[in-house]
């Protein structure tokens, strides 16, 4: 994102246009709930006041994907998992220890791991 670090600006206190510097982003203060944005706080060079000069959206926390996320999105695209009625009962999903009563189960095209860095856990394992 880009910054202006510094602007002519109109002072209140000097009553004219002064270099203002960037001095911090501060969140606004809404009537209710939480802030979503920014504003960009600037100071007078001359008289160090303060003013606000354009406002930005507050940065999200950047979500980290949890690893079950991964691991699911890692199945539907390499492994081909997908959703398919429960084959022990049929897809009814009543009292079926299969399905934990779902009725539908996840499928895979393989699941021989893909690679060394595949994150499926390894299952099977033969007899
Ligand atoms: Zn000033
Ligand atoms: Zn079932
Ligand atoms: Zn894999």
């Amino acid at each position: 994102m880009s910054l202006t670090i510094y602007a002519s600006l109109m002072c209140a206190s000097c009553r004219h246009p002064t270099l203002h510097l960037f001095h911090e982003r501060r969140l606004q203060k809404p009537p209710a709930g939480d802030p979503a944005f920014v504003d960009l706080i600037y100071v007078c060079e001359g008289c160090e006041t303060e003013r606000v000069w354009g406002s930005e959206p507050k940065p999200q926390p950047k979500r980290r994907r949890s690893a079950r996320e991964e691991l699911r999105e890692h199945a539907v695209a390499v492994h081909g998992m997908r959703v398919a009625d429960c084959a022990a009962c049929l897809g009814v999903g009543l009292s079926c220890s299969s399905c934990d009563d779902r009725g539908s189960v996840w499928v895979f095209d393989s699941l021989d791991p893909c690679g060394p860095d595949c994150p499926l856990p390894v299952t099977g394992g033969g007899p």
